[in-house]
């Protein structure tokens, strides 16, 4: 087993995890098995009870756990499969640590920081490489060298590398060369200072990565090299991708970042045949038409609160040869503007999962647009609470129809709590969540994309559809088009006189792949080509 650490220096959002993700994507196509995992160094046990606005997207795996929006990046880089072994964070670190001190197993002992945590931390990569097996470990450190939360994490994997030898580990910095437009250069000294931080703790990198904006000349790449002790050709450039995050592979390629690392891991391995990520890659660049979708949402101006959603929708896009421009729009503006102005010239609208009320009448307003309209619609999770909700008000006459989430004393709680969620009173981990099966109602549009009675789809919710107005809603042209096995649980509505009006209380973006787009995104932008407007 190798095991590669991935850290990063200067600032954040230096795309460490795209960075960890396209290596993982390199090394399988040279036929190894890759498996990846993220190390986040706050507090949180897990990032589920943080924000969209804090966090970006809290990604789900099928076992349920709830985890970092690099996870994400991982599943889709790559064929690994994913579970709670793989994000550790340090609240999840001292939660373990502190349990086992109120257990006795160091009795007599005082609990530090090393050797109590930092052995907890090098206990979960060997769990992982126990139990998950594979060829490659590529483990990212979350934050920035420098931050004070880090160290136990950056301690850790220093004396992991030492433990497992110099050939079996190898540390990639990814860091920002920042160009000073003024000066007009690039600027290393960042880079110099946060490696020499890096090395204080005794971690040597053997690869830099260096994002910047201008092409990294061998001059600069020569001086970092000189000054961060690492050979010229390991300083790699990585200048920001033109047009889709899929190119990232194909670049660092170029720049020989799997040759390096097989190298220096002693790995014998074949040139990687990527055709077909290139072809794949060529597709998204290339599109023959595009097509114009909505996105309604009340975190839409973060970039990473819809990160998969936006994925999905461009693997789908990328199937039929279209590019998909998204309209972003916030909920609220729907609220006061109006729906027909906002969403006139769309080909298709897609409501997101989300919590708590902000923004709901303004999503109920642009699904009604939708639905009257026959503008194709997929609703995801909330989406589907949303549609619901819509279609008993303004199809069934059901006036203040409602979800109890929103309005606990509306006069017909058409979404409401789900039976094991009454007694719930913790908050974090304490959804219905992860992989659960659907049955899928025959003749109907989902059954048409998935082509199958049965699927597993990934969860993430406390309230469901209340089947008391199921027959009613029925009657007014409502199809339920999967349920739970036992027949409990609403999982997809549809609305039967519509080309494509398609719910889930689950979310399908969690497993659609760069060439395997999700049934539901490639059925939903198929009928949002089918239902193109003249530009
Ligand atoms: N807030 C809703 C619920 O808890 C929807 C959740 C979601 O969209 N992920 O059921």
């Amino acid at each position: 087993m190798k095991y590669i650490f991935v850290t990063g220096g200067v600032v954040s959002s230096l795309g460490k995890g795209l960075a960890a993700a396209s290596l993982g994507t390199l090394l399988e196509y040279r036929g190894l098995r890759v498996i990846l995992q993220k190390f986040d160094p706050y507090l949180n046990v897990d990032p589920g009870t943080m924000s969209p606005f804090q966090h970006g997207e809290v990604y789900v795996l099928d076992d349920g756990s709830e985890t970092d929006l690099d996870l994400g990046h991982y599943e889709r880089f790559t064929n690994t499969n994913l579970s709670r072994l793989n994000n550790l964070t340090s609240g999840r670190v001292y939660q373990e640590v502190l349990r086992k001190e109120r257990d006795g197993r160091y009795l007599g002992k005082t609990v530090q920081v090393i050797p109590h945590v930092t052995d907890e931390i090098k206990a979960r990569i060997h769990d992982v490489a126990k139990e998950m097996g594979g060829d490659v470990i590529i483990t990212e450190i979350g934050g920035t060298v420098g931050d004070i939360e880090g160290l136990p994490f950056l301690e850790a994997i220093r004396q992991f590398a030492q433990e497992v030898g110099q050939e079996n580990a190898l540390f990639i910095h990814v860091t920002l060369v920042p160009y000073i437009k003024a000066a007009g250069e690039l600027k290393t000294k960042p880079t110099q200072q946060s490696i020499a931080k890096l090395r204080e703790i005794g971690i040597f990198p053997g690869i830099i990565i260096c994002r910047t904006e201008q092409e990294l000349e061998q001059d600069l790449r020569a001086k970092i090299s000189l000054f961060c002790n690492v050979a010229p050709e390991a300083v790699i450039e990585c200048r920001d991708v033109a047009h889709t995050i899929y190119e990232l592979p194909l670049k660092l390629y170029k720049e020989r970042l799997d040759h390096l690392t097989c190298k220096h891991l002693q790995l014998e391995t074949p040139e990687p045949d990527l055709s077909r990520w290139r072809a794949f890659v060529d597709r998204v660049i290339n599109p023959t038409r595009r097509v114009r979708i909505a996105v309604v949402g009340k975190y839409i101006e973060l970039q990473d609160a819809y990160k998969s959603i936006y994925e999905a929708l461009t693997h789908a896009a990328a199937a039929h040869d279209t590019a998909v421009d998204v309209t972003r729009i916030d909920a609220e503006d729907l609220e006061r503007g109006d729906p027909a102005e906002l969403m006139g010239h769309v080909d298709g609208l897609l409501i997101p999962g989300g919590f708590g009320d902000r923004g709901t009448e303004g999503k109920i307003a642009a699904t009604r647009f939708a639905r009257e309209h026959k503008i194709p619609f997929l609703g995801i999770c909330l989406g589907m609470q949303i549609a619901t909700i819509e279609f008993a008000r303004n199809a069934c006459g059901l006036e203040g129809a409602n979800s109890e989430e929103f309005d606990p004393d509306t006069p017909h709680p058409v979404i409401h709590i789900l039976e094991e969620q009454k007694k719930v009173r913790q908050k974090g981990g304490s959804m219905r969540l992860g992989t659960y099966v659907t049955d899928i109602t025959s003749g109907t549009k989902s059954f048409g994309v998935y082509q199958s009675g049965s699927i597993t789809e990934r969860h993430r919710h406390r309230y469901e559809f209340n089947q008391t107005y199921r027959q009613q809603m029925e009657q007014a042209g409502l199809v339920i088009a999967g349920i739970s096995p036992d027949g409990t649980l609403v999982e997809i509505i549809e609305i039967a006189d519509h080309p494509f009006f398609v719910a889930a209380q689950f979310h399908p973006e969690f497993l659609s792949k760069p060439m395997a787009p999700h049934p539901l995104f490639d059925g939903f932008v198929g009928a949002a080509i089918d239902h193109h407007y003249p530009d």
